[in-house]
């Protein structure tokens, strides 16, 4: 059964066409920088790689471009469009309402809008992504997958904030939280490792990319998380700042700053960036920080201790940890930066074995020394195959 999975940004459209239940990925591709003169197509498949840049205009355009290359008799992956059973798609926000993944209707549409407002970035293109597949493919399962739904577990405790209720029954304010599929796909993982029962684990998971956030999972469900009403909150990110005082907002205010100001400084110029006045790759800043550049060393230095503040406090929370989870770009590779989050927690049963970790640069496994009561995983994530998962349980004949 062929299943397409979808993820649909402000201005790149993201593809992958997998052969489920045997997880076989046939094609991979992308529209990159949709709505401008020099938009990038790409196609990867078992005949090789294609790329050819192009003006695409708008979302339809994009998708007439995937059907076309999909098709292509030379180096495509599909003969008719029949082929595909289902289509899976990323939205980034599901509210309140979603606790999981769900077949697309027009009840289901309708829910997706009314959280338009809490991810205007987000949620209006993977609605038109939606659009546009189900123009393209007719009446077969269309299939939403929330990153946010995995969170819904977290109790009111830890979702609410500390403002008057109002602010939560009527501008729902309180935490969400995001990266819910690939928290969930390491948890489930790291469960079956470990040779235990999908909610039978106690987990801290750490998301570590250009966007990081880390969730503390009890008996395999999400109970806590660093990402809060926005994926503003929590840990240093790449150009996010992640927790701060919000008075500094309105200092900021006071020394002349608009909203659209502050959100862009927020958003977009802190974070590694603004802290190293030079980049928000933590490959770089490593390389930087060796040659001496103390800015650099100093942004390493934050982004770790922030991320092992939380370890620390999801510890106190769960009580009982089994293992520390590292995904995402920097938490698969970051072989220095998992030394440098986990360093002198011995006393909380946590110890890294320094060769483990070299080894596992990238790779599945453990890497905690045989002294440590926590174990600690490094678990590749893959966000498209845990949503071509759930769209395969969603649309199979036999269900
Ligand atoms: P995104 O959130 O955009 O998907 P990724 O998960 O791809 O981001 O992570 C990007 C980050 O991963 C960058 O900061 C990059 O420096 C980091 N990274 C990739 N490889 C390594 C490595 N070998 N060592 C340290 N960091 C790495």
């Amino acid at each position: 059964m062929k299943i397409l999975v979808f993820n649909c940004g402000s201005s790149s459209i993201k593809f992958k066409l997998f052969n489920m239940p045997e997880e076989l990925v046939l094609a991979e591709g992308a529209i990159e920088r949709v709505g401008s003169e020099d938009a990038l197509a790409s196609l990867k498949t078992q005949h090789g790689r294609v790329e050819a840049s192009q003006s695409i205009a708008d979302y339809p355009s994009g998708f007439a471009v995937i059907k076309a290359m999909l098709l292509n008799k030379d180096n495509g992956a599909l003969t008719s469009l029949s082929e595909v059973s289902a289509c899976g798609h990323r939205v980034v926000h599901g509210g309140e309402d979603f606790g999981g993944s769900m077949r697309i209707d027009d009840e289901l549409e309708k829910g997706i809008k009314a959280v338009f407002e809490l991810a205007p970035l987000h949620n209006p293109p993977n609605l038109t992504g939606i659009k546009e597949s189900q123009k393209m493919f007719g009446d077969i399962p269309q299939i939403a997958c929330f990153d946010t739904a995995f969170h819904n577990t977290i109790p009111e405790v830890a979702f609410r904030y500390a403002l008057p209720e109002d602010l939560y029954t009527q501008y729902r304010i309180r935490r969400y939280g995001f990266h819910g599929m690939s928290h969930q796909f390491v948890a489930r993982r790291a469960a079956k490792l470990l040779g235990k029962h999908k909610y039978a684990v106690n987990l801290i998971t750490c998301h570590l990319g250009n966007g990081s956030s880390i969730s503390a999972v009890r008996d395999g469900h999400s109970i806590d998380t660093s990402m809060g009403l926005t994926p503003l909150e929590g840990l240093v990110m790449g150009t996010r700042s992640g927790d701060l005082d919000p008075g500094i907002i309105f200092y900021l205010q006071r020394k002349g700053y608009d909203t659209s100001s502050v959100d862009t400084l927020l958003n977009k110029k802190s974070g590694l960036l603004g802290i190293s006045g030079s980049s928000n790759d933590v490959r770089d800043l490593e390389l930087k920080a060796d040659g001496g550049d103390e800015k650099a060393a100093l942004a390493l230095d934050i982004f770790a201790y922030r991320i092992k503040k939380y370890i620390g406090s999801y510890m106190a929370v769960l009580n009982r940890v089994d293992a520390i989870v590292f995904t995402g770009g920097i938490g698969e590779n970051g072989v220095a930066m998992r030394s440098r989050i986990l360093s002198e927690m011995d006393q909380q049963g946590v110890i890294v074995d320094e060769m483990r970790n070299d080894v596992h640069a990238g790779a599945e496994g453990e890497i905690q020394a045989s002294s440590s009561r926590i174990k600690i995983m490094v678990i590749p994530t893959n966000e498209e195959l845990a949503i071509a998962r759930d769209t395969y349980k969603m649309s199979r004949p036999d269900r």
